[in-house]
């Protein structure tokens, strides 16, 4: 059976059940399961891999939280949500749903400060650079900075909560009743068994449709010729659950992109090197656009130049800073970072003309001193010039994740058009609709993880109160 089907029959047996039962093993899957487990449900997460992973272990694991203590142990003053909303509404022109936005802006902190207190995440506060759009050093993770390691974290944390998560179960299929209560999952195992879950109440946390070619095609055209570097199993069953019971979606051409994937090596170079002065140029070594403005919209600027590829073009002091990054230290040890000694020895190694490079630097100086304005503008005058040897990484677009999907109520739970909530069904993370607004352009950095993190907070929150247990 295809994923995304509503059977309108009772479940014609139920091989085990649970108060709640959440799809998808991630960072939103987790959340949830961890805040109902601590309200006293009996809690059951369902993943199709047979490990759990999801995008959230493929990222960098950054979370955008104002008004934390961590924060404020670091002195950093951010003491309000509401400057963060307003940066979110700002990246995104004001097109971001402003309620969600909101519920998001103020629910996060809580969310990381009651992980830490009840299931001992640790959280550092990144305070060295400021990814465009935030005004404030916010950004969160937990100490080894990656998402790899904020999953294990979690997933150890509901070990210790005691809640099963039952690898090799792909949700095929919800059982829901004439009002509009789901009643049971199906799920389906590797060698085709099937089984039937009953539930109280149901969490959708298996993100969105970057990893359905059929959805993006149809969504968000732009990106369909680009690599989708998220989690292949995200294929959009939460959004065809959704439609199937005729719930509100909205922003679904809405997407987090990225400019800067090194290739063929398919690593991550952390868009922090760009905060920090590095430049992007195409193949004829020449400049295409204002790389301060935002990785996500830089993914349509890259795959739009010849061959589909830009080199991230750098120097030493930008390298050394880099090194804090693991995946800029996987990028190097996998040789996708050239060295050079000079601009000569540069343009040899990634084979961009030297005279048209030199050119570019050139005009990078003038803008830099104030002499000419930038073509692109922007702004270099705060930043110091370029210093031999330098490094170039090639890279390319990709899209990462889909950040459309299933509207919802303050409580998390799925809504219909008119704003009325399904009874026992909620959503979360790339499920949910996100807080970018429709365009790729929308994306404040973190708008992933803080969706996954506050949205499944909200759902575990609710999902006992409304289990039909
Ligand atoms: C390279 C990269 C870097 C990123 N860096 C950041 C960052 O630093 N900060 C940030 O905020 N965001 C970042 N993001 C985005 C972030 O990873 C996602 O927004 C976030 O992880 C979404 O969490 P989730 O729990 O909704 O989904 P996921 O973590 O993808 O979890 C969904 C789970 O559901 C499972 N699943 C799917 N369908 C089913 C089904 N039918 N039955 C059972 N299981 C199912 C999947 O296998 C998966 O395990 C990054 C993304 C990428 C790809």
């Amino acid at each position: 059976m295809e994923a995304g089907a509503v059977s309108r029959e009772p479940p014609p047996r139920i091989d085990a059940s649970a108060d709640v039962v959440v799809i998808g093993a991630g960072a939103c899957g987790l959340a949830a399961a961890l805040k109902a487990g601590d309200a006293g449900a009996d809690v059951l997460v369902l993943e199709r891999d047979g490990s759990a992973s999801g995008s959230t272990s493929m990222s960098s694991g950054f979370v955008p939280a104002p008004a934390t203590r961590f924060q404020w142990t670091a002195g950093i003053e951010d003491d309000t949500p509401d400057r963060f909303l307003a940066d979110i509404m700002a990246k995104s022109h004001g097109s971001s749903h402003a309620r969600l936005a909101a519920l998001a802006a103020r629910t996060i902190g809580p969310a990381l400060e009651w992980l830490a207190d009840r299931h001992g995440l640790e959280w550092i506060v990144l305070d060295d650079f400021l990814y465009p759009g935030h005004s404030r050093h916010r950004m969160h993770a937990v100490p080894e900075k990656t998402g790899a390691a904020l999953l294990a974290r979690m997933q150890a944390a509901t070990e210790r909560a005691g809640i099963p998560v039952v690898c090799d179960a792909r949700a095929v299929r919800l059982f829901v009743d004439d009002l509009d209560r789901v009643r049971g999952v199906e799920l389906l195992r590797p060698d085709g068994a099937a089984e039937i879950v009953g539930c109280g109440a149901l969490v959708l946390a298996c993100n969105g449709y970057g990893g359905s070619r059929e959805l993006v095609a149809r969504h968000i055209p732009e990106i369909a010729g680009g690599l989708y570097y998220g989690h292949a199993g995200n294929t959009g069953d939460a959004l065809t659950w959704g439609e199937a019971l005729g719930a509100d979606v909205a922003h679904l051409s809405a997407y987090q992109g990225h400019g800067s994937l090194a290739h063929p090596h398919g690593i991550l170079i952390s868009w922090a090197l760009m905060t920090k002065g590095a430049i992007q140029v195409n193949t004829e070594g020449r400049r295409f656009s204002d790389e301060s403005g935002g990785y996500s919209e830089q993914a349509v600027c890259v795959v739009s130049q010849p061959g589909g590829v830009a080199w991230n073009v750098y120097d030493q002091r930008i390298h050394d800073f880099a090194l804090a990054f693991p995946d800029y230290r996987d990028a190097v040890a996998a040789g996708a970072v050239i060295r050079a000694a000079d601009l000569s020895e540069l343009a040899r190694a990634t084979h961009l003309p030297e005279a048209v490079l030199q050119e570019t630097f050139i005009e990078l100086e003038a803008s830099r001193s104030g002499r000419r304005k930038d073509a692109f503008g922007r702004d270099f005058s705060s930043l110091p010039p370029f210093e031999a040897p330098f490094c170039g990484v090639r890279v390319t677009g990709a899209l990462f994740h889909t950040q459309g999907g299933l509207v919802i109520d303050d409580n998390a739970r799925v809504v219909r058009p008119d704003g009325a909530p399904f009874p026992n069904l909620f959503a979360g993370g790339g499920a949910a609709c996100g807080v970018s607004g429709p365009n790729v352009s929308g994306y404040l950095s973190g708008n992933g993880l803080l969706t996954a993190l506050a949205f499944g907070f909200l759902a575990g929150e609710g999902a006992l109160d409304r289990s039909l247990n």
